[in-house]
């Protein structure tokens, strides 16, 4: 009876909006939360905002004492019971979250560096923003580092500016414009809050300050208005409505492990059963206790959490239970209570799975993936997909031998020596490394590739293919010879080694080049050893260069003067083979002319077809 009383409540009730806080690392996304928590001690109220698993709670009565600084020129009304705000800024499995297609942040805050403008994380988290449909506002941050700024802690950034020199508007004005016309390069409209001519269509910019708390009352008053008048009907918590995301599995002394979630819609209760994903399928399981840790007034408790018998939406909450070892973050988290439900969820779970996992068609030769949870994983094929490498294997959870024996089978059957080695390489994300994967590829060569910021793991790649194309290129490079017509215009030395000054007349003159004469007897003169000019060796010579000095050496007794003079013409000796070679490593260095001249009087001259 309680409960159902309780249902009925909780039907009419609005959940607390999610928010998350994105923007390129640097630009002050801890420093403001950090400030935003800090309110409630600046506002006089005792306890109030606590900090929640992987997000901190801002109940109502908080947020209206700053709202209240802005209700002259920007009124807001909060109508739901608070606020969540997600904990981890700027994390890519984080800000990458879903909840069943659509993004789990319900508003983002956008914090971009003043002084900085655009960078390449603002950029991604537009783009990311825009793909998830996600609204948001634009913090403006680090007011306080323009020219002459004079502070007043906490106040409305409105009434700040006010206050502030010409000088200090000029500066900001020129700041602010630039980074308008940045984001309308990138298509998206923004006009300070205060002044948006449509706030359905321009996105609204909130200039703030982590250091002085300027900025923070207008924040949380965009935030306020945006999410009650626009979304208002997503955030009606709705009948048997339940969304559920996992945020991270964690060890946890006396509960074994455990997992962090953010609770989006709905009500979960201890002794629910539960269905998430898991490293080698669906996992099953059944809440052993439904915790939060305690309000940080109530220091007399000595235990770290809370237990509660039900909990409902918005929370960030923390579950123990049975079986949470491979536990994946970023999964979906669905409800298990009856036969059916437990079906449909098993079912969802690996729809999810698999939605992923198809951002990328598998191959059987290309990179091998491993990243820590959904959204990284999915982050990191996105941009695989975009820079268009092949995957062959893609895993959630920690590498072993066997994700790589799995991963790289086709590319390490082929002969080491044939084999295209930027494939034979581990993509890993965020998770550790078995000791016997970290043996087995060595002994393989296969290269482990790691990082805990996926666009590190994006430069270490494209880095990586470059040493192999290098490696490939001094290997196979050596068989590549360059087109090179040259005449002979005086001899130094004649016989063996023959050294001469000489023009070249086409193409390029590299050192260990064979040439041999240009005429009917095509005889063999020897390997040019150097090239120089005014005594210095040079690493080629083309036309421009002018005249240089060769030194040819001969395995015959060829004699300059003899079996040829002036009147001769020298080429590089080419086939197949070299001209192969020189297609697929030199592609970008051979002019357009030297094509020719391989095409019009080489290849006939060799008689290679
Ligand atoms: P995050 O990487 O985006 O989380 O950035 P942080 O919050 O760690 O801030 C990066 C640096 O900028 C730190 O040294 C902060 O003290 C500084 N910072 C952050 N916000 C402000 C601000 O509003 N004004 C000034 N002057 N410095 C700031």
């Amino acid at each position: 009876k309680v409960e159902d009383k309780e249902n009925k409540k909780q039907r009419e009730i609005l959940r607390s909006p999610i928010v998350c806080i994105l923007g390129h690392v640097d630009t002050g996304k801890t420093t403001l939360l950090d400030k935003l928590r800090g309110t409630n001690v600046q506002g006089g109220e005792a306890g109030g905002i606590t900090q929640q698993i992987g997000a901190t709670y801002f109940p109502s009565q908080n947020i209206a004492v700053e709202i209240e600084k802005c209700n002259q020129h920007y009124p807001a009304e909060l109508k739901a019971p608070g606020l969540l705000v997600i904990d981890t800024p700027g994390h890519e499995s984080f800000s990458n979250l879903r909840t069943r297609g659509s993004s789990l942040c319900d508003f983002a805050i956008l914090v971009i560096d003043l002084m900085h403008g655009l960078e390449q994380q603002t950029l991604e988290s537009l783009n990311l923003l825009k793909m998830r449909k996600t609204p948001f506002v634009i913090a403006l941050n680090k007011i306080d580092r323009t020219y002459d700024w004079k502070t007043e802690e906490f106040a409305s950034s409105y009434i700040s500016f006010k206050n502030q020199s010409k000088e200090n508007k000029n500066d900001f004005n020129h700041r602010y414009n630039q980074i308008i016309t940045q984001l309308a390069e990138n298509s998206f409209n923004a006009a300070l809050y205060w002044d948006n001519p449509d706030p359905k269509t321009y996105f609204p910019i909130v200039p703030t300050s982590g250091v002085t708390g300027e900025g923070i009352p207008d924040l949380l008053s965009v935030v306020i208005k945006y999410t009650s008048m626009y979304m208002k009907s997503r955030m009606v918590v709705k009948q048997d409505a339940f969304n559920c995301t996992v945020m991270e599995v964690k060890k946890i002394d006396g509960l074994g492990v455990t997992i962090d979630a953010i609770l989006v819609d709905g009500t979960i209760r201890q002794d629910d059963k539960i269905v998430l994903l898991g490293f080698n399928g669906p996992i099953k399981t059944k809440i052993r206790a439904l915790l939060t840790p305690y309000p940080m007034k109530e220091i007399r408790v000595k235990a770290e959490y809370e237990h509660h018998n039900f909990i409902h939406a918005s929370m960030g909450i923390k579950i123990s239970a049975p079986d949470l070892e491979e536990a994946v973050a970023g999964s979906q988290l669905y409800l298990a209570n009856t036969n059916d439900e437990e079906q449909t969820a098993i079912d969802l779970v690996m729809s999810d799975y698999n939605q992923v996992k198809k951002k990328v068609k598998l191959v059987n030769i290309g990179v091998g993936v491993a990243a820590s949870t959904l959204g990284s994983l999915e982050a990191l094929l996105d941009f695989l997909e975009k820079k268009k490498i092949p995957v062959s294997y893609v895993s959630v959870g920690p590498v072993s031998k066997d994700s790589i024996t799995k991963a790289l089978k086709s590319v390490l059957a082929d002969d080491p020596k044939k084999r295209k080695q930027e494939y034979a390489c581990m993509l890993v994300f965020d998770v550790k490394i078995l000791p016997d994967a970290q043996k087995y590829a060595e002994e393989n060569g296969v290269k482990i590739l790691t990082a805990n910021i996926i666009y590190h793991l994006q430069d270490q790649y494209v880095k990586y293919v470059q040493e192999c194309e290098e490696e490939r290129k001094k290997e196979e490079g050596k068989f590549a010879v360059f087109p090179c017509l040259i005449k002979p215009l005086q001899f130094f030395n004649k016989s063996e080694p023959i050294i001469m000054g000489v023009d070249i007349e086409r193409g390029t003159l590299k050192p260990g080049t064979q040439v041999c004469l240009f005429n009917h007897t095509k005889l063999k003169i020897g390997v040019v050893e150097s090239i120089e000019i005014n005594k210095k060796s040079i690493p080629f010579a083309k036309k421009e260069t002018g005249s240089v000095a060769i030194r040819i050496g001969c395995t015959s007794n060829i004699l300059a003067g003899r079996h040829f003079t002036q009147k001769d013409y020298l080429v590089s000796i080419i086939n197949r083979r070299s001209i192969d070679a020189l297609e697929e490593h030199y592609k970008d260095e051979v002019t357009k002319d030297e094509w020719l001249f391989i095409k019009e009087k080489l290849k006939p001259f060799f008689k290679i077809l």
